[in-house]
């Protein structure tokens, strides 16, 4: 086959398996290093430490399989309704857990790949890849001032795969950056944490401090976090290139069962919140950073009705275990009693962008 015709096979191929968007970088693509080193020295990476090692790969793609010629990106598209909870669940986190399934399809196209006579190494946001800039290089969408991939079909839904290859394919062309004058994501951030476009600070971030954030919930944000139970969708629900985005066909990620309410969950041991979300984003987080965030969400939304579940909590914690689950359940039920005291002051409306 020729290296147009080795390429058409492979995007038919990805099709078929699921996903929306295909293109091919060079493994020489250009990726904004200097910007990353900047980000990383600024400390806006919070926490995550893995992001200040493997540089030499992560951005020298050249460095991830030697005598790669070729990155082949991905995009599976993960916009979906949430459902109607009082809390908030990140859309990519209601089904499945995507790093799984995404990987096993990518070895399956890898294997496809062989036969052809490539060498491959796939990905799925478990190694150090630059994968959005990548992706613009392969003409997928560009890295908005969101941070997030933005595409001009799926908006900023996609969830990103990644193949290093040997197989010489021809390149898409960049994509170019359409924000414009467009400042929605940042506006709509409640946090602050796009303040400077292009650049987000995770410290900041209820994407970062309702799921990789292991300690304490940070009290200036505790407010802000509103009913976001588990991430944060609004700086990519808000973006206007979601307009001709259409849901997302994927049936592993069609949501599991959730709660009603929170204060069910309150109860919990970790052997059930481990069987209850086995195989999902939610089983990585954990029955102690559930609790944690469950007790800032009833803060912010919860009544009278969730009191005796947050004073047991309360009772029944740990005041020397990080996160202190403790101090938050106390947190959440002054909230609340505060807000009965006020009657006129309403509880913070569950609204469906998480505000
Ligand atoms: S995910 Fe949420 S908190 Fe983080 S930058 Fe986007 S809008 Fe702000
Ligand atoms: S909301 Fe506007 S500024 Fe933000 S990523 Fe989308 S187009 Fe760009």
């Amino acid at each position: 086959m020729t290296p147009d015709e080795t390429k058409n096979a492979l995007r038919v191929a990805a099709a078929a398996h699921g996903f929306q968007a295909f293109g091919v970088a060079t493994v020489a693509a250009p990726l904004r290093r200097e910007y990353y080193l900047r980000w990383i020295a600024g400390g806006q990476n919070a926490a995550m430490g893995w992001m200040e090692r493997n540089n030499e790969r992560r951005l020298r793609p050249e460095n991830f399989l030697p005598q790669a010629r070729s990155i082949v990106m991905l995009g599976l598209n993960s916009r979906q309704p949430p459902p109607a909870l009082p809390y908030r669940v990140a859309s990519y986190a209601l089904g499945e857990d995507y790093h799984n399934f995404i990987f096993k399809r990518l070895k399956k196209l890898c294997a496809l790949m062989r036969t052809w006579g490539g060498e491959q190494r796939p990905c799925v946001d478990t190694a150090p890849v630059m994968e959005k800039p990548i992706a613009e290089q392969a003409g997928l969408g560009w890295q908005g001032k969101n941070t997030l991939l933005v595409n001009r079909e799926h908006g900023a839904w996609l969830l990103l795969g990644t193949i290093f290859t040997t197989l010489e394919l021809p390149p898409d062309a960049p994509e170019r950056n359409n924000c414009g004058l467009c400042s929605r994501c940042a506006d709509a951030c409640p946090t602050g944490a796009l303040a400077d476009p292009y650049r987000l600070d995770a410290r900041r971030c209820l994407a970062y401090l309702t799921v990789e954030h292991t300690g304490d919930f940070p009290p200036e944000f505790r407010e802000a976090a509103g009913n976001r139970l588990f991430g944060c969708d609004t700086c990519a629900d808000v973006c206007p290139w979601n307009r001709r985005a259409a849901d997302a066909t994927e049936e592993k990620l069609r949501p599991r069962p959730l709660p009603p309410d929170l204060r069910d969950s309150l109860a919990w041991t970790p052997q059930e919140y481990d069987a209850r979300f086995a195989g999902t984003p939610l089983k990585r987080l954990g029955l102690a950073r559930w609790l944690r965030n469950a007790c800032v969400v009833l803060g912010n939304t919860g009544t009278a009705l969730d009191l005796p579940a947050l004073e047991k909590l309360a009772a029944a914690s740990d005041p020397a275990a990080a996160p202190a689950i403790a101090s938050h359940a106390a947190w959440a039920i002054a909230k609340i009693k505060a807000r009965a005291a006020a009657p006129d002051v309403p509880a913070a409306p569950a609204t469906p962008d998480g505000g």
